[in-house]
């Protein structure tokens, strides 16, 4: 299970921030410490979420598997 925000340039954890992050809504997989981090890492100029936000949908929906087993990154 994730516990860091995965925006790219992002360092937040659960424990430093002292709170769980939201998870994305598109694929309920990544999470992100604020609105802003997941903005930035929606558009990405290198890894923009966006594009794998429908690939980790799919993959969650279809292996339905516990959030420990997907990889934490892309
Ligand atoms: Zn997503
Ligand atoms: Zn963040």
């Amino acid at each position: 299970q994730l516990r860091h925000c995965c925006a790219p340039e992002c360092k937040e954890t659960f424990a430093t921030a002292g709170r769980p992050f939201p998870r994305c809504a598109g694929c309920g997989i990544l999470c992100y410490c604020s609105r802003e981090c997941q903005k930035s890492a929606w558009k990405h100029a290198k890894a923009p979420h966006k594009e794998v936000c429908p690939k980790l949908r799919v993959l969650h929906e279809r292996t339905n598997l516990p959030q420990k087993q997907v990889p934490d990154r892309f």
